[in-house]
């Protein structure tokens, strides 16, 4: 991994404020972002909290060379659940490690809602990453009508064991869990600090059940549903979050950079 850090055993739980760029921004724009986002950064040399930067897969490369020797982190939106092939269109977790890239996004509700992205697909993306060394960053929450109706902790436990549940405990080290409420996403509307604590203490919970103590205690959970430069100290000093995944508002350097100035 090139900057030797945020993978292999996540050995103790580490902060994260990782931005989605979802589909957004020309080649242009996209380096702009990278270029003010390290200006902003400068010469940071601690190892935590962890910034990481998902780009759509044509500037992740970009993203690979401006912060290669920054303690900065690439992530991918999306990984193929095959590991090569005839597959048009697809990009495998080995071709995203040979470059370096870290992290991988991996069900997103977005991916969930307009590409019939099944738990059982998500579990094969979960595993192509993990044999290829790209640490998952697995997406999990409600819809408002599930909340609505009380159902919001059977259906993060639904999500969360059967895409994650088949791996050992030392696969499951290698990974980030990411609560984000989808009534939540690009709405506005954000989970109250204790909304998020509530569902991030029920994921430790799962963990140490399946799992062990360790296991629990250590897995970074982060929360994401418009987070911004205002909600975003008060989400992160709830003791079971431990930073956020960012859509809109990792667009803005500015913003961006305050948010993971937030612990
Ligand atoms: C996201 O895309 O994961 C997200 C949380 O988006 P937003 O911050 O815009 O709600």
């Amino acid at each position: 991994m090139n900057n030797g850090f945020g993978f292999v055993n996540l050995d103790m739980r580490k902060k994260i404020v990782a931005g989605n760029w979802k589909m957004n921004l020309n080649f242009q724009e996209a380096e702009e972002i990278f270029e003010s986002i390290i200006d902003l950064y400068g010469d940071e040399d601690s190892e935590n909290p962890i910034m990481i930067i998902c780009p759509p897969y044509p500037f992740l490369e970009v993203g690979t060379d401006l912060t290669d020797e920054l303690k900065i982190c690439i992530g991918a939106q999306d990984v193929s659940s095959h590991s090569g092939g005839a597959y048009t269109g697809e990009v495998s977790a080995a071709m995203l490690d040979s470059m370096d890239v870290e992290y991988c996004i991996v069900g997103h509700s977005e991916r969930r809602k307009h590409f019939n992205e099944s738990s059982a697909l998500i579990k094969e993306k979960v595993e192509q990453l993990l044999e290829n060394d790209v640490c998952p960053i697995f997406c999990c929450g409600e819809q408002l009508e599930e909340r609505q109706h009380g159902k919001e902790f059977e259906v993060v436990k639904s999500q969360i064991s059967e895409s994650l549940f088949h791996l050992s405990k030392d696969e499951i080290e290698n990974l980030v869990i990411a609560y984000e409420p989808v009534w939540a996403i690009g709405t506005g509307l954000t989970a109250t600090p204790d909304q998020a604590e509530e569902m991030h203490a029920f994921i430790r919970k799962l963990l140490k059940e399946k799992y062990d103590e360790k296991v629990a205690e250590n897995m970074s959970i982060l929360y994401g549903g418009s987070c911004n430069v205002k909600n975003a100290r008060e989400i992160f000093s709830k003791p079971n979050v431990d930073g956020g995944l960012i859509g809109g508002a990792s667009l803005s350097p500015d913003d961006f950079y305050h948010i993971y100035k937030s612990f």
